[in-house]
């Protein structure tokens, strides 16, 4: 038993530090920050930016605003960015008392996502963190192969 005795502390103490982030910053949620906030919350995999703009009226703001506002909400940690390595960002709702730590499964042939609930055993971070004197070790990590229907 390596467990060491702080770790899960300030796994809670991150956890309300963002709650109470969201609500300190939730006047900086305006017109179409709260319409693509609506837009993520609806769909259930990452969106590009293109996608969030094309499910948007297209009155409400341009695509340069979008890009902006995927910054910002990002840096305020309310989505969070993927890369399926095809250069374009994508984004998830972060959903409150969740870090949003999840993989995605991509079809490599019609970009069919599926949400991945599965991780590595936590052992891993702590041994590679260990073995290379890294502290606070996380990974991204994307699946991609052939879904049933491209078969
Ligand atoms: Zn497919
Ligand atoms: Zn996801
Ligand atoms: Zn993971």
């Amino acid at each position: 038993m390596k467990a060491r005795p702080h770790r899960h502390p300030h796994k809670q103490q991150a956890m309300s530090a963002l709650t109470s982030r969201l609500r300190g910053q939730a006047r900086k949620i305006t017109g179409p920050r709260q319409a693509i906030l609506e837009i993520l919350r609806v769909h259930p995999h990452p969106l590009t930016s293109r996608e969030i703009f094309a499910s948007l009226p297209k009155s409400l703001c341009d695509l340069a605003t979008i890009y902006r506002a995927m910054h910002l909400l990002e840096e305020m940690g309310m989505v969070k960015r993927f890369d399926f390595g095809d250069g374009a960002a994508r984004f998830e709702l972060v959903r409150e008392g969740d870090n949003g730590h999840h993989h995605h499964l991509v079809c490599t042939k019609c970009s069919e996502v599926v949400e991945i609930d599965e991780c590595f055993p936590a052992e891993i971070e702590k041994r590679i963190a260990a073995r290379n004197k890294f502290k606070a070790v996380s990974h991204k990590l994307e699946f991609f192969g052939i879904c049933p229907e491209c078969q």
